[in-house]
C-alpha cells in the first residue's frame, strides 16, 4: 500500500481523538487526504496594512502594527472583555478579549508597539478587532519566518481539539517533511511540458508552504488544471460513449407537424426557436442518441418549441413523455398542449403523483398499447409502473430540480434509449455549461419573442407601502392583474402561511370587495383548490392573486402585468429572474416590484441592485455566480459536479477551455487512454469513475 493512503492516525502528532476529529469535521482520513487540504488564502506577512484602511478590509484576515494607547475591562459576566486601542498615525482601532482576560491584560503594555493580526469586524461604525495573535514589534522577527502563511479551514471543533488553522498548518509540515516523496505524478510528462505545469510534488509542496507569490500561482495553476481537466475526459468519455448509442431514426415530417405548424401555430415561431428545432432534427437523423439541453430564458418560449418535436415524433410513430419538477407544473404544461392540440388526433395524458389509483389503472393500459402519444407529469413517470410501447423522446423540464439519476432512469423505458432532451430556464454561463453538462449538446433560444417590452424592475421598502399601493391600484385600473409572492421561510412552514395570510388580510383591508377580488394559493391547499384560484386568476376573476412560491416556475398569465415579491431580500438572484419571468408574457409594460424590509445584507443589496439593473437572464446568472460561487446553484451542489477545491468557474474559464480542448484532442486520438503515455491518465479517470458512476449514465 502506498503509504499516503495510511490513515491519518500514523502521522507524527495526530493522535486517536485528532485522528476522529478530522475524520468527521474536515473529511480527512489518510495522509494524502491532508496533503489535498489545501489553504483558502495566504497571509502575507511582509504587508502592513495602515488603520485607515480596514474599512475596506473587513473581515480578511490582516496584519497592522501600531501602538497600545489605552487597555480597560468591561461588561460584566458573560460580555465582560478586555478592551484595547491600537493607534498609528492613520486611526484607532480596538481590540477586543473576551477569553483568556488576565493573560492579555498582563502582557499588553501601554505605550508599546505591537504587531496584530487578525480579522477587523465593523460594529456600531467602529472598527474592531476580536481576539487577535498580538506579538511586540521588536520581536516580530520570530514572526516573519514565513512570507506567506497559509490559513486552512477549520471548524468549532476542530479549534477545541488544536486543530485551528495554526495546527493543521504544523501537521501539514510534517507531512510534507516525511511523505513529499511518495507522491506519485499524475499527469504524463508531455501535458506538463505543453502546458508549462509544474510536477506533483512541487505542487503540493508550494500550495501549503510557499516561498514567494509566484509559486502560490505555479502551484495554483498545476492544481487547477488537474481538477478540470480529469473531469474533461471523464465527461467527454460519457458524451463519446453515448453518442455511439444507437438512437430511433425520426426521418419524416409529417401530417401532425405540417398541420400543425401551419394551421395551429397561434403566433409566428421566433428564429432562435427554429434554429433550434433545426438542430434537434438533425439529431433525429443520425441514428444516434440525442442527448441535449436546451436553455431559455424565462418566457422564451420552450413549452411550444418542445410540442413541434414531439410532433415530429409522434409523425414517425413514436411517443413522447414531457416530466415537470412539480405537480402544478405539469399540470400546467398539459393544459396549454392540450388546449393547442384541441382540434388534432393526439392524445394527451397527464400522471402525477396525485392521479387516483383507478384513473391510474385506467391510463397505463393505453401507455402500454401506445394509444397515449404524449404523456405529461411529474417523477411519477419514472415509476416501473408506468410501461411505454414505444418511446422515442423524453423531454425534462426545468432539468436542475431532477437528478442525473433520473434521466437514466426514463433512459431504461425503452428497447433503444429515447432522445432525450433537458429543458432549463435558469441561464447557466457558457463555462458552467460546459462544467456540468459536459456530456449533452446544447442549444440556446437566445431570443425573446416580438413585441416583449422588458419588464421594468422597481426596488421598494416596506415602509413605502403607499407608494406601493399606489401603484397597484393605478395597475388594476388600467386592467392590468397583481402577482404577490412571498418567501418560503424554511425554519417553519407554519410562519411562510402566516404571513401569507396576514399579506392577505393587509390587501383585502387596503383593496376592499366589491370593486377589488384578491385571493391566494399555497402548498398546503390541494391540487383542485390551487387550480381553482390559478383558472380565476387566468379568467381575469381575480385582481390580486397572493402566492407561496408554488407559482416560481412555469406559471403563464399574460395579462398578469405586475409581479410582487415581499421580503425579496429572502430570495436568490436566479429564484427573483423566474419569478419576474412570470410577468412581460402580454404586450403590456410590466413590473416587477422588489419589496425589501430596510435593513439589508451586503450580498442581498447586491442582489436588488443586480435585479433593477439587469433583465438578461445570462448575466444576472453570472452576477448570480460572482455573489454566491458556484457551489450553491440548486442541483449542482449536492451532485458534487461542482465540488472543486481550487478551481473557480468564473475566474478560470481560461484554463477551463485549455482542459476542454486537449481532453478532446487526446481522446480524439486515444479513445481508451490505452497508449503508453496516457496511461497516467487512465489511473486517473478509473479513479474518478468509481467515484462519479451514481450521477451519470455509464455505460
Ligand atoms: P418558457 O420558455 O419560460 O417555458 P413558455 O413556453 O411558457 O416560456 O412561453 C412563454 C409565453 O410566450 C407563452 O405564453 C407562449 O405562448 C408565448 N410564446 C412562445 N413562443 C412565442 C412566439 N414565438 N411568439 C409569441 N409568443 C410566444
Ligand atoms: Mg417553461
Amino acid at each position: 500500500m502506498n503509504s499516503l493512503n495510511q490513515p491519518i492516525v500514523y502521522l507524527k502528532g495526530v493522535g486517536d481523538k485528532k485522528s476522529e476529529v478530522l475524520n468527521t469535521e474536515l473529511d480527512i482520513f489518510t495522509i494524502n487526504d491532508l496533503l489535498n487540504h489545501y489553504p483558502y488564502r495566504y497571509i502575507d506577512k511582509s504587508k502592513f496594512y495602515r488603520i485607515e484602511e480596514l474599512h475596506s478590509h473587513t473581515n480578511i484576515y490582516v496584519q497592522c502594527k501600531g501602538k497600545i494607547i489605552s487597555k480597560q475591562i468591561l461588561g460584566e459576566n458573560k460580555s465582560k472583555r478586555l478592551v484595547c486601542e491600537l493607534t498609528d498615525n492613520t486611526g484607532t482601532i480596538s481590540l477586543v478579549w473576551f477569553n483568556n482576560i488576565k493573560y492579555f491584560q498582563t502582557m499588553i503594555e501601554i505605550d508599546k508597539v505591537y504587531i496584530v493580526f487578525g480579522k477587523p469586524t465593523l460594529f456600531n461604525l467602529q472598527i474592531n478587532m476580536s481576539h487577535p495573535e498580538i506579538t511586540l514589534a521588536e520581536k516580530s522577527n520570530i514572526w516573519n519566518q514565513i512570507p506567506f502563511m497559509p490559513m486552512y479551514n477549520s471548524t468549532d471543533k476542530c479549534k477545541k481539539n488544536g486543530l485551528d488553522s495554526r495546527g493543521i498548518e504544523k501537521l501539514c509540515k510534517t507531512a510534507i517533511d516525511n511523505y513529499i516523496n511518495e507522491i506519485q505524478e499524475t499527469l504524463p510528462d508531455y501535458i506538463r511540458e505543453k502546458l508549462q505545469l509544474i510536477d506533483k510534488q512541487s505542487a503540493i509542496k508550494q500550495i501549503h508552504f510557499p516561498n514567494n507569490a509566484e509559486e502560490i500561482k505555479q502551484a495554483t495553476r498545476r492544481l487547477k488544471f488537474e481538477e478540470i481537466f480529469f473531469m474533461q475526459i471523464f465527461l467527454l468519455q460519457i458524451y463519446n460513449h453515448n453518442s455511439k448509442n444507437r438512437g430511433y431514426l425520426i426521418p419524416k415530417v409529417g401530417n401532425l407537424f405540417n398541420t400543425f405548424y401551419h394551421y395551429h401555430l397561434p403566433f409566428p415561431l421566433t428564429n432562435a426557436q427554429k434554429r433550434v428545432i433545426k438542430e434537434i432534427r438533425g439529431d433525429f437523423l443520425t441514428g444516434k442518441q440525442m442527448n441535449r439541453l436546451l436553455q431559455g430564458d424565462v418566457g422564451s418560449g420552450k413549452t411550444i418549441t418542445a410540442l413541434l418535436i414531439m410532433l415530429l415524433a409522434i409523425d414517425n410513430g413514436f411517443q413522447c413523455c414531457l416530466m415537470a419538477p412539480t405537480e402544478i407544473l405539469a399540470q400546467q404544461h398539459y393544459n396549454t398542449i392540450q388546449k393547442l392540440l384541441a382540434d388534432m388526433p393526439i392524445e394527451v395524458r397527464l400522471l402525477t403523483g396525485s392521479t387516483k389509483v383507478s384513473a391510474r389503472k385506467e391510463l397505463l393500459p393505453h401507455i402500454a398499447q401506445g394509444n397515449v402519444h404524449i404523456l405529461i407529469g411529474t417523477h411519477a413517470l419514472c415509476e416501473d409502473t408506468v410501461v411505454f410501447k414505444k418511446l422515442g423522446l423524453a423531454i425534462i423540464d426545468e432539468q436542475h430540480r431532477f437528478g442525473v439519476e433520473q434521466r437514466a432512469k426514463l433512459w431504461k423505458k425503452s428497447l433503444i434509449p429515447p432522445h432525450v432532451l433537458v429543458m432549463t430556464a435558469t441561464p447557466i454561463p457558457r463555462t458552467l455549461a460546459m462544467t456540468v453538462y459536459g456530456d449533452l449538446d446544447l442549444s440556446v433560444i437566445d431570443e425573446l419573442p416580438v413585441g416583449r417590452k422588458p419588464i421594468k424592475t422597481i426596488h421598494f421598502y416596506k415602509k413605502d407601502s403607499i407608494k406601493i399601493n399606489q401603484f397597484i391600484r393605478a395597475e388594476i385600473a388600467k386592467g392590468r392583474q397583481i402577482l404577490v409572492v412571498y418567501p418560503l421561510i424554511e425554519e417553519s412552514e407554519k410562519l411562510t402561511l402566516s404571513n401569507l395570510i396576514d399579506g392577505y388580510e393587509e390587501f383585502k383591508q387596503t383593496f376592499p370587495e366589491p370593486t377589488y377580488h384578491v385571493s391566494f394559493v399555497h402548498g398546503k391547499m390541494s391540487a383542485e383548490e390551487k387550480d381553482t384560484e390559478m383558472l380565476k386568476f387566468k379568467q381575469g376573476e381575480v385582481h390580486i392573486l397572493l402566492a407561496t412560491t408554488v407559482i416560481e416556475v412555469g406559471i403563464d398569465v399574460p395579462n398578469a402585468s405586475v409581479m410582487v415579491v415581499v421580503n425579496a431580500e429572502r430570495f436568490g438572484l436566479s429564484q427573483l429572474h423566474q419569478l419576474r419571468g412570470r410577468v412581460g408574457r402580454g404586450g403590456e409594460q410590466s413590473y416587477c416590484v422588489l419589496i425589501t424590509d430596510y435593513q439589508l445584507s451586503n450580498d442581498a443589496r447586491k442582489r436588488i441592485e443586480a435585479m433593477v439593473n439587469i433583465n438578461n437572464g445570462f448575466e444576472l446568472a453570472d452576477v448570480d455566480l460572482r455573489l454566491r460561487g458556484p457551489g450553491d446553484l440548486s442541483g449542482t451542489q449536492q451532485s458534487g459536479i461542482l465540488h472543486f477545491k481550487l478551481l473557480n468557474i468564473i475566474e478560470d474559464e481560461r484554463i477551463i477551455v485549455t482542459a476542454r480542448e486537449l481532453a478532446k484532442n487526446i481522446l480524439h486520438d486515444d479513445p481508451n487512454l490505452a497508449q503508453p503515455q496516457n496511461a497516467l491518465l487512465n489511473t486517473q479517470i478509473e479513479q474518478l469513475k468509481t467515484y462519479k458512476k451514481n450521477y451519470y449514465q455509464i455505460g
